[in-house]
């Protein structure tokens, strides 16, 4: 488990995820998903993972 498909939240203020790892990620209901970015800034948390490959 580890970097999956891009996907947010839409409403303002969200970032972006990508890795199932993520916390904040991880708490987004799976009904109130989006694939894709959305436009949205990258999640730090995701970023950091991706980067230590997790
Ligand atoms: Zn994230």
């Amino acid at each position: 488990m580890a970097k999956v498909p891009a996907f947010h939240r839409d409403r303002p203020g969200e970032k972006y995820h990508d890795n199932d790892r993520c916390g904040p990620g991880s708490e987004i209901p799976l009904d109130k998903r989006k694939p894709g970015t959305g436009g949205y800034p990258h999640c730090s948390e995701c970023e950091r993972l991706n980067r230590e490959g997790k």
